[in-house]
């Protein structure tokens, strides 16, 4: 899949905030950088369908050459992976991937695929485990098995490796972009870290506040 954001503007009431204008590649991880307040959220919001006044966008969005622009969030397609794992405490860690699966899917898919998911990712076994009975690597892990499983076109990552101490980090990095390359997902990577950025392997754009 294909991102392209074309001229995208993001305004605050009526200053201009951010102007966009580049291509993500099947595959490949865009970074972005810059400092605190020069709208990297805003723009991941923008592109999710999460932007709320005093926020404007004009310009298209697309993914494959058709436009989300204007689309809803939940018919997007993008999938979003936080710094905090944000899994549901009260499902088993099982439950929480099935909920991000397709409908179309039914139970016994559902359950498969799961168990298939959490072998690859050295997991196996762990359907029935609470989240909080997890490492702190281990629920990344699953975050992102969750974020996949929707199977998205576009995966959007916000810090998401910023809580995890440093030999965990690097290894869980190269996993999720392995994931993401394997999958021939686009993705765009916000951090405040160049390692991660480096490590993405893709175009690094740095946001300038004004
Ligand atoms: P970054 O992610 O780069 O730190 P943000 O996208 O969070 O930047 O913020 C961009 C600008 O919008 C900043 O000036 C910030 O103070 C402001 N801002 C963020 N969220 C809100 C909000 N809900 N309402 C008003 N202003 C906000």
């Amino acid at each position: 899949m294909t991102l392209k954001l074309d001229n995208v503007t993001i305004s605050q009431l009526d200053k201009r905030l951010l102007s966009v204008n580049t291509t993500v590649n099947k595959g490949d991880i865009l970074s972005i950088m810059g400092p605190s307040g020069s709208g990297k959220s805003t723009l991941l919001n923008a592109i999710s369908g999460h932007l709320t006044p005093p926020f404007s966008m004009v310009g298209r969005i697309d993914v494959n050459g058709c436009s989300i622009t204007s689309m809803p969030a939940h018919q997007r397609g993008v999938g979003v992976m936080f710094q905090d794992a944000l899994l549901f405490d009260h499902m088993t860690v099982g439950q929480n991937i099935m909920f991000a699966m397709p409908q179309t899917m039914n139970a016994k898919e559902k359950e498969k695929a799961v168990t298939a998911m959490l072998s690859a990712v050295g997991l196996d076994g762990m359907e029935k485990r609470a989240p909080n009975e997890l490492s702190g690597g281990q629920q990344s892990r699953v975050s992102l098995l969750r974020t996949l499983a929707a199977q998205p076109n576009v995966v959007l990552l916000d810090e998401p490796f910023s809580q995890l101490d440093s030999h965990l980090r690097e290894q869980i990095r190269t996993w999720t972009f392995e994931q993401l390359k394997v999958r021939q997902i686009s993705s765009i990577l916000v951090t405040h870290d160049m390692e991660d950025a480096i490590a993405a392997g893709g175009e690094i754009m740095e946001l300038s506040s004004c």
